[in-house]
């Protein structure tokens, strides 16, 4: 098993921005440990792509937008975490990889959502005082994840996940058609050819809007899990 820590500076000037960032490899069997180092100039173009302490958003939609974005071009999936609030308003968030936290979990096979205690977090405010706009800042992030990043199983998953439109028609063939996995792939198919289907991904789908199935809560446990990543956009955020 290899443990990664990935560290990240940036220094913005009027002209351009560098990127300072390290990776320090360690590997537990070998006990090697490498270290790799880059230093990235980028025009200010690029800046609304990067990550870094107070950084600022006009709005906590315009920062979770960013983040999911910045976190899917890493290789991971950030979920929202604890929350403060004040009068209503969102005062304080902290976001974590999808990695994080730990729970005990009897499926191995789903390796997408699995929580194994990752340490990755970022917090954000909203400070009450001297920010007449609301604006909302970043401001500690803790880069490092204790699992390999995979922007290849992102795209996957995007690749494969359900789009609004196939959701409804998923729903209304379940709910009033009562269709099976079998006809709805069919018409999933013919309607979307250029989508590819997955049997588990549609059985799952098909089995939350199923609120009645009396399958067994295992089953439904199981859709739950594996229908995560297919609703992640409506769910997560
Ligand atoms: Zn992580």
């Amino acid at each position: 098993m290899i443990y990664f820590i990935q560290t990240s500076s940036i220094s913005i000037s009027k002209s351009d921005c560098k990127l300072f960032n390290i990776i320090i490899f360690y590997d537990l069997t070998t006990k090697d440990l490498t270290v790799d180092y880059n230093e990235t100039t980028l025009s200010n173009k690029n800046e609304h792509a990067l990550l870094y302490s107070k950084k600022k958003f006009t709005s906590w939609d315009e920062c979770e937008i960013f983040l999911n974005e910045w976190a899917k071009r890493q290789g991971f999936r950030i979920i929202k975490d604890r929350v403060t609030r004040d009068d209503g308003i969102i005062r304080r968030r902290t976001y974590i990889c999808s990695h994080s936290r730990v729970y005990e979990s009897n499926s191995t096979k789903d390796t997408s959502t699995k929580k194994i205690g990752c340490p990755f977090l970022v917090n954000v405010s909203c400070p009450k005082s001297k920010n007449d706009e609301n604006s909302v800042f970043i401001n500690k992030i803790n880069y490092q994840h204790n699992h390999p990043l995979s922007t290849s199983s992102i795209i996957f998953e995007e690749s494969k996940k359900f789009t609004p439109s196939m959701i409804d028609d998923i729903k209304f063939m379940t709910t009033s058609c009562k269709f099976g996995v079998t006809a709805q792939r069919k018409f999933l198919e013919g309607k979307y050819p250029s989508h590819p289907i997955y049997s588990k991904d549609l059985y799952a789908t098909i089995q939350s809007f199923r609120p009645t199935s009396n399958t067994g809560q295992k089953v439904k446990n199981q859709a739950s899990i594996s229908h995560q990543s297919a609703t992640n956009q409506v769910a997560d955020w």
